[in-house]
């Protein structure tokens, strides 16, 4: 993200707490994506995948 809001930078540090399910990056690591030359990109345009942020939240409840 190029201007990450307060709320979204709470959110993706709170998502490096764990690993994630969609993209399978491990806890600490950015959320990222493969592009169709196979190449990585970390995601820029939502603080990490939503199955994430809520297994975070779960996880800090
Ligand atoms: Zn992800």
């Amino acid at each position: 993200m190029r201007n990450p809001s307060f709320d979204q930078m709470a959110e993706r540090n709170l998502a490096l707490t764990v690993g994630c399910p969609d993209c399978g990056v491990g806890p600490q690591a950015r959320c990222g994506y493969r592009d169709f030359r196979g190449d990585w990109h970390l995601v820029e345009n939502f603080p990490a995948h939503l199955r994430r942020i809520r297994d975070a939240k779960e996880a800090r409840a």
